[in-house]
């Protein structure tokens, strides 16, 4: 979402890099691209000029100190990553839970947000950390929405309080507060309330909201909004904030091509907090939304902790600890073993997503390999490790042209395929030992290692300092600038 505001965020600090010790007006110069990218990308204009005015009187400010340090485009850029991360909220905000259990979460939003489909990732998210979330149908207007988050329900494993069929049928307000009391008398902590949207803000949305709100005072309202929308979204926030009010802001389809303005503008706009991020459709497309690592994902510096902790909680830790003694104890890496990983791998969700919050990877060469990643390849390589035996996936040594017919033809994939993957899960095989050895490759989350069979992610270039001219014949002047 955020492809065109990250390129030209880098093109903007390039040209900057190249300046060596700054003036007023390569500052000016860089605030005035950095502003044009945010309004290209459907930023708020008063939410640009603020940020860009931020960053101007900031650096002019220091002005004399980022010169004397040794790499003064930095400076500017950590004073614009700082100012990226306040604009998109500063600090995490998360759900409090009331003292009085059970604590209870409004979704709000207009139709087609991502509510009901929001209300089953919540419900999931809100399950693994150990709670008894209990989900409620006060959505009664949109067809089929009442069976929606059923299905939804099922698929999570969480219960759904659901006594209206729905589809312009039952009462919105009872259903919410019956909810509660089903809730209370099943000890569930937590309940979710799925409510209708419109297709616009308009009296009638926001009257039913407040009815919802005031039966049964919620503790967190949470307002749902299609970041693909863009400006207009903002709008609708903005309107509902000072219709209704609501305590925070869940963003979805920020998998989308839109140019990602919104979730730039609404922080500011609304003065509420961004809480989650969905980036899918799947229950499985739901992040928690970290200001300070979304601007780094922006600023082409990647997202290595929620790489790290996505893969934490893919791999369980009985197969990290299986994983991480077989690697120390200098044991080969099997089939039986890269199988195990493709199923986690899967669990993490596209790899193509995946992959983008490595740092660099939002650039060049690297971009264009993630872009030609099929995740499909994920699935056939499954298949084929699955038609072999367990002393073929323990020793693929003993494969031999028979046994690789023979897997190819109980897969439904071609024997080149097959030699393909015993190729590259040698070559991985290979890369292990080195890794083992300390001889190689590069280093990823704990846990985690590439199945052979994916794109080798590009080595990240060091940045070349940026050569400094001379500024001063007198040597000590020099030693001092630099
Ligand atoms: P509601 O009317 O607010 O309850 O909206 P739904 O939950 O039914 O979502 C509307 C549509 O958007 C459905 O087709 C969802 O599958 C889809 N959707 C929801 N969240 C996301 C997301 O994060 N990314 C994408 N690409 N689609 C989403």
């Amino acid at each position: 979402m955020f492809d065109n505001l990250s390129s030209k965020f880098a093109s903007a600090f390039s040209s900057l890099r190249g300046k060596g010790r700054l003036k007023s007006n390569d500052l000016a110069e860089i605030c005035a691209e950095i502003k044009t990218a945010l309004l290209d990308s459907d930023v708020a204009i008063s939410v640009a000029q603020d940020f860009v005015n931020k960053i101007q009187d900031r650096s002019e400010l220091v002005l004399e100190e980022i010169n004397k340090s040794t790499n003064p485009s930095q400076a500017v850029f950590n004073i614009v990553n700082e100012e990226l991360t306040s604009i998109l909220g500063g600090l995490a905000r998360r759900i409090r839970l009331a003292k009085n259990p059970p604590t209870v979460i409004l979704l709000t939003g207009l139709q087609g947000a991502g509510k009901t489909s929001l209300a089953g990732k919540l419900a999931k998210y809100l399950k693994d950390q150990g709670n008894t979330p209990l989900l409620v149908a006060s959505d009664l207007q949109r067809p089929n929405a009442v069976t929606q988050l059923q299905v939804v329900g099922e698929s999570v494993k969480v219960p759904v309080f659901a006594p209206e069929p729905g589809n312009g049928v039952g009462d919105p307000v009872k259903v919410a507060r019956d909810g509660i009391n089903f809730a209370k008398d099943k000890f569930h902590n937590i309940v979710i309330v799925d409510t209708a949207g419109r297709l616009g803000i308009d009296e009638e949305l926001m009257a039913q909201a407040k009815r919802i709100r005031d039966a049964i005072n919620p503790d967190e309202v949470l307002y749902v909004v299609d970041a693909m929308v863009g400006q207009d979204a903002v709008r609708s926030a903005q309107a509902f904030q000072e219709g209704v009010g609501f305590d925070a802001i869940v963003l979805t389809k920020l998998d989308g091509d839109a140019r990602g303005g919104a979730a730039l503008s609404i922080t500011q706009i609304t003065g509420k907090p961004i809480m989650f991020a969905a980036t899918g459709e799947k229950v499985s497309d739901f992040d928690l939304f970290y200001p300070d690592r979304m601007a780094s994902r922006i600023l082409g510096l990647g997202d290595i902790q929620t790489l790290a902790e996505q893969a934490k909680n893919a791999f369980d830790t009985d197969t990290t600890a299986k994983f991480e003694k077989k690697f120390a104890e200098g044991e080969d890496f099997t089939l039986d073993d890269f199988l195990a990983q493709l199923e986690a791998m899967k669990k993490m969700g596209s790899m193509t997503k995946l992959l983008g919050m490595i740092p660099g990877a939002n650039s060049g060469a690297m971009k264009k390999q993630l872009e030609q990643f099929d995740d499909s390849e994920l699935v056939k390589t499954q298949a084929i490790v699955q038609s072999m035996t367990p002393l073929e996936r323990n020793d693929p040594k003993v494969l031999n042209g028979s046994r690789r017919s023979r897997i190819a033809l109980g897969s439904g994939r071609q024997v080149s395929e097959v030699n393909s993957l015993v190729e590259r899960f040698t070559q991985a095989q290979k890369m292990m030992k080195q890794m083992r050895t300390g001889k190689g490759g590069m280093q990823l989350p704990p846990g985690m290692q590439m199945p052979p069979g994916m794109p080798a992610p590009a080595p990240i270039k060091k940045q070349a300092p940026a050569k400094k001219k001379s500024r001063s014949g007198n040597p000590a002047k020099r030693a001092l600038e630099s």
